[in-house]
């Protein structure tokens, strides 16, 4: 599944048939984290995992950060 879409594929309609469920008229988009700027191509279900597993990594790894500054 990873590295399937490419820039030229940005703005598609396909159609996703995984193990979960198959989904239908899904856009590719193209989407970046605002924290370290990574970017993802792929389906806007798979833009949502890729925004929420960023979001959540820098979260904790700013906790981590801040309990780190704490006990110094
Ligand atoms: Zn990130």
């Amino acid at each position: 599944m990873t590295g399937k879409y490419t820039e030229k594929d940005i703005g598609k309609i396909v159609e996703v048939h995984g193990e979960n469920g198959s989904s239908f008229d899904e856009r590719i988009v193209l989407t970046f984290c605002k924290i370290c700027g990574a970017r993802f191509i792929g389906t806007i279900r798979e833009a949502g995992g890729f925004i929420g597993g960023h979001e959540m990594f820098h979260t904790w790894e700013f906790q981590l950060e801040m309990e780190t500054e704490m006990e110094v």
